[in-house]
C-alpha cells in the first residue's frame, strides 16, 4: 500500500483499510455492496407521483437494478424549485417495494428526519451538502440502517473518510460512499467526477465505494459513458437518475436517463465489469505504483 496514503489517512482507523485484501460488505436488506456483486442503484431525482414512481421501479427491477433511489426530502440549489413530497414520498417508495422487491434508498437531511426516514428507507442516502453536518453523521450513528456518504462537492477524500470515521465512532460502521462529482473550474459539465477517487478509496478504506455519474456530469448523454468508466476503475456499484419523462421531470431532468436509455445502459456493462475483476486481479499495487 501506498506509504504515504497510509500516512495520511490511516487516523480514520475505523474505515481505513488496515490489510491489503480486506473489504467490508454493506448488506442492503438482503443485498451486498462491496463482494463481488456490482449493484446499481437507480431511479428519479425526486419522487414526484406514486405513478411516476412505480412506472420507474418496474423499469428499474426489469433492467436489472437492485435498489430504487427517490428524494422524498430534497436539498434544492433553489428556494423555489420543488423541495420534495415528503412523508407521502416515503410511502410511495415503500410500496414500489412491495411492488417490484426493490430496496429503497432515499436522503436524509435532517437529524430530526432520521427515526421516521429509517421506517421506510433501507439505505439512508446523506448528500453532498451534508457530509459535514455532524449532529445528522451522529444520529445516524445510532440507527440501524447502512447509510449512503455521498462526497461533499468541495470535499477532500480525507474529508469524505473523516466523515465517514464520525458516523463509525457514533456507533454504524455500515457505509457505503459515493463520489459524485466535485467543484472545478470546469463548467461544460455540472461538476467533474473525480474518477481516481475510486482506487484511491478502494486501497486506503475497506468500506464499498459507488459511483454517482448523474450528478457528476448533469448531462444525460454522459452518464452511460461515465457508468462504463466506473465499473473499469473498480467501482461496487452506481447511483443513478432514471426519470420516464425526463423532460417533465422536477427535479434534474437533463441528467435522467429515460428507462430504455437506462435498461441500454444496462446491458452494455458486463465487459466492462469483466476489466475490473482484472484490474482487482492485478490488484492494489496498481495504485500503489504511482506514489512517490
Ligand atoms: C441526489 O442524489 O438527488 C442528490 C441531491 O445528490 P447530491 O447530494 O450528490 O447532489
Ligand atoms: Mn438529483
Amino acid at each position: 500500500m501506498n506509504p504515504r496514503w497510509n500516512g495520511q489517512f490511516s487516523c480514520f482507523d475505523l474505515v481505513a483499510k488496515s490489510s491489503a485484501h480486506f473489504r467490508t460488505v454493506v448488506y442492503v436488506r438482503d443485498i451486498p455492496v462491496g463482494g463481488d456483486d456490482f449493484v446499481v442503484m437507480a431511479g428519479p431525482c425526486a419522487v414526484e407521483s406514486e405513478s411516476q414512481l412505480l412506472r420507474t421501479a418496474e423499469a428499474v427491477a426489469e433492467a436489472g437494478g437492485r435498489i430504487l433511489r427517490g428524494g422524498a426530502y430534497k436539498p434544492r440549489s433553489s428556494p423555489y424549485s420543488f423541495q420534495g413530497l415528503g412523508v407521502e414520498g416515503l410511502r410511495f417508495l415503500r410500496k414500489a417495494r412491495e411492488q417490484t422487491g426493490l430496496a429503497i434508498v432515499t436522503e436524509v437531511m435532517s437529524e430530526d428526519d432520521v427515526e421516521l426516514i429509517a421506517e421506510y428507507a433501507d439505505l439512508m442516502q446523506v448528500g453532498t451538502r451534508s457530509m459535514e453536518n455532524y449532529s445528522l453523521l451522529e444520529a445516524l450513528g445510532q440507527c440501524s440502517r447502512p447509510v449512503l456518504l455521498k462526497r461533499g462537492m468541495t470535499a477532500t477524500l480525507e474529508e469524505l473518510l473523516r466523515s465517514a470515521q464520525i458516523l463509525a465512532e457514533a456507533g454504524n460502521p455500515e457505509i457505503i460512499l459515493c463520489e459524485r462529482g466535485i467543484r472545478t473550474f470546469e463548467t461544460a459539465t455540472r461538476n467533474t467526477l473525480d474518477i481516481a477517487a475510486v482506487p484511491v478509496l478502494k486501497t486506503v478504506s475497506h468500506l464499498p465505494v459507488i459511483v454517482d455519474p448523474s450528478h457528476a456530469t448533469g448531462v444525460r448523454c454522459l452518464v452511460p459513458t461515465l457508468a462504463r468508466a466506473a465499473a473499469v476503475v473498480g467501482s461496487d456499484g452506481l447511483l443513478v437518475e432514471v426519470h420516464p419523462s425526463p423532460d417533465e421531470a422536477l427535479s434534474d431532468g437533463s441528467q435522467s436517463l429515460t428507462c430504455d436509455e437506462f435498461r441500454r445502459m444496462m446491458d452494455d456493462l458486463q465487459p466492462y465489469l469483466d476489466l475490473q475483476y482484472e484490474n482487482r486481479r492485478i490488484g492494489p499495487q496498481l495504485v500503489a505504483a504511482g506514489g512517490d
